[in-house]
């Protein structure tokens, strides 16, 4: 059992299964949702992960049709991602776990978007957009 919160503790969430994989996404939409160079999300199956506290704190952000994004209202922490056509998985906040989650990032994605005075400095496969799905 794994678990996470977002800044100001409001919002709580327990991760009960495996993390399927880890990407780094520089897509401009994640790095305006998080105010950093990119966001890091794990991916898991959608009933792993449960908000154990907090939930009335959560909101919902269609930041494109497909694709819900939560966050905690009183801090602003990004929780979670969806995507409508993957109704099984969930991608949570890598940066929110309170627990080392044992797994590292696999892969950078949306790298044709990423910012320019970002410098990608470590060995892991690049992507334009999508990586290999899920990743
Ligand atoms: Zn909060
Ligand atoms: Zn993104």
């Amino acid at each position: 059992m794994l678990r996470g919160s977002c800044l100001c503790r409001a919002v709580r969430y327990e991760v009960a299964g495996a993390i399927h994989d880890v990407h780094h996404c520089h897509c401009s939409m994640c790095r305006k949702s998080h105010g950093a160079a990119f966001s890091t999300f794990a991916r898991l199956t959608a009933g792993d992960f449960r908000i154990v506290a907090g939930e009335d704190q959560v909101r919902r952000y269609r930041s494109s049709a497909p694709i819900e994004r939560t966050f905690c209202t009183t801090c602003g922490a990004r929780l979670t991602v969806r995507f409508d056509g993957m109704p099984d998985a969930v991608w949570v906040s890598l940066a929110t776990f309170d627990d080392d989650p044992g797994v590292r990032p696999d892969v950078h994605m949306f790298v044709a978007s990423k910012a320019p005075w970002v410098e990608i400095s470590d060995g892991l496969p690049q992507f334009a957009e999508y990586g290999p799905m899920g990743g």
